[in-house]
């Protein structure tokens, strides 16, 4: 049976670069949100052009448009092993519209991990991060070179990772993508890591915690209302 896990947690707590790890070394599919809103920006698509001004702002896209996007790639054949989300679920809607997806999917358990980060430290790390503006690799802590590491491309800042939008996306971290934590707190297979610890640390812990919450997991049942 496949292994879904949500990566929550604030821009900057190392969500993405845990994500795509995982995705590596337990065989799933990867979805970032955030990641495909940005290779559509780049193929000018009709959805991406109207997500553009408020991606710039720190805004969140409505949950309608993702919901579908997200959706779309669950029912795809190379999901069925299980996926990694990363920056969806954002609003309770769409946490309640995954659990409806999850059910009809009906592909195993569903774990959930906060990784924990103080505001000071994400402001501080999302004011250096640099990803590929090829292939949307974040560069790994102490990495200055110019080039990618995986495809050579040119590494830049995202446009969103300038001090006035980081504070706008935290300020909507707060109000809207906390409650989705309260929505999950009550689950068994719900699980902290403390984010502020290297990155060898978290993974190894998220090991152990994926494991050990995926050994507990009954199926998504989206009748029980959040608490399973
Ligand atoms: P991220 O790369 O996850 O930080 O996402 C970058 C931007 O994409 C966010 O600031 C939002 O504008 C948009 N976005 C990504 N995922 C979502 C989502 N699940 N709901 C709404 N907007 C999203």
């Amino acid at each position: 049976m496949g292994l879904n896990v949500i990566m929550m947690g604030p821009p900057g707590a190392g969500k993405g670069t845990q994500a795509e790890r995982l995705a590596r070394e337990r065989g799933l599919l990867k979805i970032s949100t955030g990641e495909i809103l940005r290779d559509a920006l780049k193929e000018q698509t009709p959805v991406a052009l109207v997500a553009k001004a408020k991606m710039d702002r720190g805004e969140l896209i409505d949950d309608q448009t993702m919901i579908a996007i997200v959706r779309d790639r669950l029912m795809r054949p190379d999901a069925e092993r299980g996926v990694i989300l990363d920056g969806f679920p954002r609003t309770v809607a769409q946490a309640e519209a995954l659990d409806r997806i999850l059910e009809e999917r009906d592909s195993g358990p569903l774990v959930v991990i906060d990784v924990v980060v103080p505001e000071e430290e994400l402001v501080r790390r999302l004011a250096s991060r640099r990803i590929c503006s090829s292939c949307g690799t974040n560069a790994g802590p102490g990495d200055k070179s110019p080039a990618c590491s995986r495809c050579g491309g040119v590494m830049v800042q995202r446009a969103d990772d300038n001090q006035e939008v980081v504070l706008e996306r935290l300020k909507i971290y707060q109000h809207a993508t906390r409650p989705v934590l309260e929505y999950y707190r009550g689950r068994p297979t719900f699980r902290v890591v403390n984010g502020t610890q290297a990155p060898e640390r978290v993974a190894h812990e998220l090991d152990t915690l994926i494991d050990d919450a995926a050994s507990v997991a009954v199926p998504v049942k989206t009748t029980t209302e959040g608490a399973l």
